[in-house]
């Protein structure tokens, strides 16, 4: 016998994008809900993000116009991920339609399609892109709920709140859900409320016991299922170094402190089987002044080389791309590595979105980035050989006045060039010689916009065991579950798409 603090149908564990769309399916269904979150704020990573959504083929793809399908959208997938765990990938395309249908028919929820081109050259490619986003909401529209949304990096790492402004991005996706959960009545949301560890009877989980921040215990019994969407391992060095993932915490996009992998942990010790926890989203990070990575992205101009002084990536790549030939470069030889670039966009600007953001200033009392007049005194500077550096940028210059990289290709694929600003003399936009002094060189290592390892799950997001029998009334998605996609970011919008469609799949089996 258990003795129980709450009761309700439905408890999800997390709040981020699939957290809370799987418990708005389960709330606007009728089914009481709860929605645990460790830290002060909703949304975790998912509020940091773009909120680019990879949900192909649905309503929101046909009212832009832009030709993309299931169909082709399969075609694509399949190229890329094979045969693997094919009933997973046909459980998210086939989902992703009705889980868009379902969350625009709420008068709180609307997407639209923004240009952001898939990630690989594959058959049922987009050049143009199919990832959907969430409109941008109104600071009046969301009321005092705003103040529990997690804000942008920039502001959440220096202790700041959600400013009184319109919410963009992933703070308009977890707004916006919060606003349709709030809507149904039937959700308890509670934040500073860690769960610990999973409950069960017999092979059933029937819920989970929680600490909350003054240090009261819950045991809450879930009549339905536990959704456990609680993010990584990206925030747990121990976990991390067990794993053996690349990188360090301390340098992971994940909100400080939030996603430590509890769940998986709890879910471990009630039977689930783990695949995939030495992998993330990878993506290049600028050092911070003060140790930590900033997610580098949309790369313009400058070359990244290693500490030998030489080139080995195409800078424009996809950041998770970028991020895995870092790692194949191997740590010692390309963490960190230095992005150099020139003064020709006026003083040191950094030629990528950075994200958080320091000043240039405080790069260089940090020494995180340096500069110089001349590139054989920046070599110097970095501790790489002045000779190979020069070699390396005249030789990039060189292909830059041609218009053709011919050792990596940069500029060949419509990616590379989405961020970059034409240039009426330059004949390929993604190729812009360094040749305005003074000369910087920013440090670059390895970061992550969560880890994609996790319990295993199947099409209806039932976490498994071993034997792949399914653990009844649990259920993972997100980054808790190991990714569909594997050791491949196939497109804008995967994290969240997939942490949606499963969240949304979870909730829809618990409802029977
Ligand atoms: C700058 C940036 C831009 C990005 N842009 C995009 C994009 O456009 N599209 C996209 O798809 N992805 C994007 N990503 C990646 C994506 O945001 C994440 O990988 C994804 O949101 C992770 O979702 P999640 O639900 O697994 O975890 P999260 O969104 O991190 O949510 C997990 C939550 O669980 C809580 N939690 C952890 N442990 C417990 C516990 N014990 N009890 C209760 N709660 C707990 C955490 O505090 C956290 O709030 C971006 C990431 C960054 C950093």
């Amino acid at each position: 016998m258990q003795d129980w603090t709450i009761r309700c149908d439905v408890l999800v564990v997390g709040s981020g994008g699939g957290a809370l769309t799987g418990a708005y399916t389960a709330a606007a269904n009728g089914f009481s809900t709860i929605v645990l979150e460790k830290t002060t704020l909703f949304g975790g990573t998912s509020a940091y993000s773009g909120a680019a959504v990879w949900l192909p083929g649905t309503a929101v793809q046909e009212r832009a116009g832009i030709g993309d399908s299931t169909e082709k959208a399969r075609t694509y997938l399949r190229a890329l991920l094979g045969d693997v765990d094919v009933e997973r990938q046909e459980a998210y395309l086939t989902t992703a339609p009705a889980v868009v249908d379902f969350l625009e028919s709420d008068p709180n929820i609307e997407f639209e399609w923004r240009p952001f081109p898939d990630y690989y050259q594959a058959p049922g490619r987009m050049d143009s892109g199919r990832a959907i986003n969430p409109l941008d909401l109104p600071s009046a529209e969301i009321g005092d709920l705003r103040e529990l949304v997690r804000p942008e990096p920039n502001l959440d790492r220096a202790g700041k709140p959600q400013p009184d402004a319109t919410l963009i991005g992933g703070r308009a996706l977890i707004g916006r859900l919060l606003l349709a959960l709030q809507g149904t009545g039937r959700a308890d949301l509670r934040t500073r409320t860690a769960a610990r560890q999973i409950l069960t009877e017999g092979d059933r989980v029937v819920g989970v016991e929680a600490l909350t921040a003054t240090g009261e215990i819950l045991r809450i019994r879930a009549e339905r299922g536990v959704l456990l969407a609680a993010g990584g391992i990206e925030g747990n060095a121990e976990l991390r170094g067990a794993n053996r993932t690349p990188g360090r915490a301390r340098w992971s996009m994940g909100p400080q402190g939030a996603n430590t992998g509890d769940l998986i942990r709890a879910a471990v010790d009630v039977g689930a089987d783990t695949a995939l926890l030495d992998e993330a989203w990878w993506c290049p990070g600028i050092e911070m002044p003060d140790g930590s990575g900033a997610f580098m992205v949309g790369v313009r101009g400058g070359i990244l080389v290693d500490t030998s002084g030489n080139r080995y990536l195409n800078e424009s790549l996809p950041y998770d791309q970028f991020g895995r030939a870092m790692i194949a470069r191997g740590s010692d030889a390309a963490i960190p590595s230095y992005l150099v670039f020139d003064s020709s966009e006026g003083g040191p600007t950094l030629p990528a979105i950075s994200i958080p953001q320091a000043t240039a200033e405080e790069h260089f009392d940090a020494g995180t980035w340096v500069s110089a007049d001349t590139i054989e005194e920046l070599a110097m500077k970095i501790g790489v050989p002045a000779d190979t550096l020069l070699h390396t940028v005249e030789r990039f210059n060189d292909h830059a006045k041609r218009g053709v990289d011919e050792d990596f290709h940069r500029g060949e694929d419509p990616y590379d060039a989405f961020f970059c600003r034409p240039g009426a003399d330059l004949p390929n936009a993604a190729l812009k010689p360094i040749a305005t002094g003074p000369y910087h060189a920013a440090r670059i290592i390895l970061s992550d916009l969560g880890t994609k390892g996790g319990v295993r799950t199947d099409a209806d997001a039932r976490v498994l065991r071993k034997d792949g029998t399914a653990i009844e009334g649990l259920y993972a998605a997100g980054n808790t579950s190991a990714s569909l996609s594997g050791k491949v970011y196939p497109g804008p919008g995967v994290p969240l798409g997939t942490a949606m469609a499963f969240s949304y799949r979870a909730a829809l089996h618990m409802m029977g």
